[in-house]
C-alpha cells in the first residue's frame, strides 16, 4: 500500500465543474458545438485576455487534429504562465459553464456530464469525494432543480468503495436567501438529505467579510440543534486572493472565518505564505485598504490583545483607540495606506502563528490546493507555498485538486507533488496529515 493512499483517495475540496477536463469537453461539444451559446465565454476571455477567442473553430480544430486539440487545451487549462488572476481563471471556466448549460437547458442531459466526473474520478481510484457547486443565478427554481439533479447523482454514484457527497455553495451576497432555498430543498426531497452534507462559500471573496455572515452563521447554529439530523458544516473559501487589503485584515478574515462557524478553510494562504513574499507580489501590495477593513482590525486587536500578545504580537491600546477615534471621522470607504516595515512583517508572521494555532483547537482544518494556489493564488514559486508553514504548524491539513480538469491535474498528480517538495519522507507526510476523512462532513449527524 503506498505511504499516501488515504489522501489520494479521499478528496475533499473540489468544484463540480472544474472536473471537466479539455478532452471531456471536447467530446461533450462534439455534435453542438456550433448551437451553443459561447457569448459568456468570448465575452469573459476577451476581457481577461485581450483576444476574442472562436469556440466554434475551437472545436472544429480540437476535433479534427492533435495541433487544434492542443490547441483547444491551451484556451482552456489554466497554467502558471497565465498569471495568478481569478478573472482569468474565471474566463477559461466559462466555457465549461457554456456547454453545460447547453446540456442541462436545452439537452436536459445534464446528468451525463456528472456521471462522467464521477466515473473518472472512480477510475482514479478515489474511494470518498465532497464535491461542491455552485448555481449562477438567482432564481429559485433553478438553484432548486440544479442542486436536486447533483445530489441526486452523487447520491446514486455511491457503492461499496465509492462514496460521493455534496456541498450546496451559496453566494456570499445572499447567503440567507440561499440557505432558505436549501432548507426548501430539504423539505421537498428528503430522500438528498444524507448526500447534502455541507455549504460552501466560494467565488470572488474579495467585498465579502465573513463579519457579514454572522447572522448566516448564527442562523445555521441554531437549526443544526434543532434537527442534527440535518445538519450542515461550513467550507469557506479565504485568504485566497486578497489584495484589497492588509495583510493583518487577511489574517484577521481567516480567523473570523473559523470563529463564525467554518469547518473548514479553502485555502487560507494569508495564513501560510511568508508577508514577506506577500507583499513583494505587486507594487504596493496589501499597503492600502478602505478605512472600515482598519477599523475593524483595531476592534479585533483590542477585544484580543491578550491572546495576540501571547504569540508576541505588539497591541498598543492607546494608539489604537486613537487611531480608530481619527478614522470614525472620516468615510468607511476611503483609503487608508500604510506601508510595511520589517518589523511590522515579523508582526504578521506572529499573527499567522496566533491563527493557526486557534484554527488547531477550534478543530478548523486548511484545504490547501497546491496547483491553485501556484496558479491563481498568487504564490510566487513552490518553494514559498503556504503548505510548508502549515505542515510545521499543527493545523488540521487537507490536499485538494480545487479544480482538477481546468488544471489538468488529478488529486494524485497534487499529493505527489507535495511529496516531492515538502522536504519530508513520504511515511512522515502521511503520519502528519492522518487520515483526510477526519474531516469529512456529515460527522455530527446522528447515525
Ligand atoms: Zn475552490
Amino acid at each position: 500500500m503506498k505511504a499516501l493512499h488515504l489522501q489520494e483517495s479521499c478528496e475533499l475540496h473540489v468544484h463540480v465543474g472544474g472536473c471537466l477536463y479539455a478532452d471531456d469537453l471536447l467530446e461533450l461539444g462534439r455534435d453542438i458545438y456550433t448551437e451553443v451559446d459561447w457569448s459568456l465565454f468570448v465575452s469573459s476571455y476577451e476581457r481577461a485576455f485581450g483576444v476574442r477567442p472562436d469556440p466554434e473553430r475551437l472545436f472544429r480544430e480540437g476535433l479534427r487534429s492533435e495541433k487544434g486539440r492542443e490547441c483547444f487545451r491551451r484556451h482552456y487549462v489554466y497554467r502558471q504562465e497565465d498569471g495568478g488572476d481569478f478573472g482569468r481563471f474565471q474566463a477559461k471556466f466559462d466555457l465549461l459553464i457554456c456547454l453545460y448549460r447547453y446540456w442541462a437547458q436545452h439537452l436536459h442531459r445534464e446528468e451525463e456530464v456528472l456521471w462522467r466526473i464521477v466515473e473518472r474520478h472512480r477510475r482514479e481510484g478515489l474511494k470518498y469525494v465532497e464535491y461542491r457547486a455552485m448555481f449562477g443565478s438567482g432564481d429559485p427554481e433553478h438553484f432548486l432543480h440544479f442542486h436536486r439533479t447533483n445530489a441526486r447523482v452523487f447520491q446514486q454514484a455511491c457503492v461499496r468503495d465509492f462514496t460521493a457527497r455534496y456541498l450546496i455553495s451559496l453566494p456570499r451576497g445572499a447567503a440567507l436567501e440561499g440557505y432558505e432555498l436549501v432548507q426548501h430543498l430539504f423539505a421537498e426531497s428528503p430522500e438528498l438529505i444524507p448526500s447534502v452534507v455541507g455549504l460552501d462559500f466560494c467565488f470572488f471573496e474579495e467585498g465579502h467579510p465573513p463579519e457579514k455572515l454572522r447572522s448566516f452563521f448564527a442562523r445555521l447554529e441554531a437549526d443544526n440543534q434543532r434537527r442534527p439530523e440535518q445538519a450542515l458544516e461550513v467550507a469557506y473559501h479565504v485568504g485566497e486572493v486578497f489584495f484589497d487589503k492588509s495583510l493583518e485584515s487577511a489574517v484577521r478574515w481567516c480567523h473570523q472565518a473559523a470563529r463564525w462557524g467554518a469547518r473548514r478553510l479553502g485555502h487560507a494562504i494569508a495564513l501560510g505564505l511568508d508577508p514577506e513574499v506577500a507583499v513583494a507580489r505587486r507594487p504596493g501590495a496589501h499597503e492600502a485598504e478602505p478605512a472600515g477593513e482598519r477599523l475593524a482590525q483595531i476592534t479585533y486587536d483590542l477585544e484580543q490583545a491578550r491572546e495576540l500578545e501571547a504569540f508576541g504580537v505588539e497591541v498598543e491600546g492607546g494608539r489604537l483607540r486613537q487611531e480608530a477615534e481619527e478614522l470614525r471621522g472620516g468615510s468607511a470607504g476611503e483609503s487608508v495606506c500604510r506601508p510595511y516595515t520589517p518589523q511590522r512583517l515579523e508582526q504578521v508572521r506572529r499573527r499567522q502563528d496566533f491563527v493557526l494555532a486557534e484554527l488547531a483547537r477550534l478543530g478548523v482544518a486548511i484545504e490547501s490546493c497546491p496547483t491553485s494556489n501556484l496558479r491563481i493564488g498568487g504564490v510566487p514559486s513552490p518553494s514559498r507555498h503556504p503548505l510548508w508553514r502549515f505542515l510545521r504548524s499543527e493545523v488540521g491539513l487537507v490536499i485538494g485538486a480545487d479544480d482538477p480538469g481546468v488544471f489538468d491535474q488529478p488529486l494524485a498528480a497534487e499529493v505527489d507533488w507535495v511529496a516531492a517538495h515538502a522536504g519530508m519522507g513520504k511515511r512522515a507526510l502521511a503520519r502528519r496529515l492522518g487520515d483526510p476523512r477526519r474531516f469529512r462532513f456529515g460527522q455530527q449527524r446522528p447515525s
